[in-house]
């Protein structure tokens, strides 16, 4: 399951350290499409916390990978599918990211790593 969190709420999250219960500030590390890392660094105690909004299949955020399959599991016209993610002001992935993906996958196989990694991740 995954749900839709806006920035402002997400960041929110990190705003104290867990380590000593002291006021810290995470801050937005690094982005790609729908992945977010976010680091959050204690003055006070030293502590480092890294935090990654989805895992990783190989290389690729899972999450980015779902959206390229769900694309093409749906059977969904890319360009209107991508235009509900424009419209909600949410990352996203785009048609350069989708074909490179496909790409990056064994061709005889496919769809069938596609279908058993999206259902690992469900
Ligand atoms: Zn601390």
């Amino acid at each position: 399951m995954k749900f839709l969190v806006a920035e402002s709420e997400l960041l929110g999250l990190f705003k104290i350290c867990v380590n000593c219960v002291n006021e810290a500030q995470g801050h937005d590390n690094h982005r790609k499409r729908t992945f977010i890392n976010i680091i959050l660094k204690c003055d006070v105690c030293t502590n480092k916390r890294s935090w990654n909004s989805q895992p990783f299949v190989s290389f690729i955020p899972a999450g980015n990978l779902q959206l390229s399959s769900t694309f093409l599991f749906a059977g969904a016209i890319r360009s209107q599918a991508l235009r509900n993610f424009e419209f909600l002001k949410m990352a996203n992935t785009n048609t350069d990211i989708f074909y490179m993906h496909q790409k990056e996958l064994p061709p005889v196989n496919k769809y069938t790593f596609l279908e058993e990694k999206s259902r690992e991740l469900l």
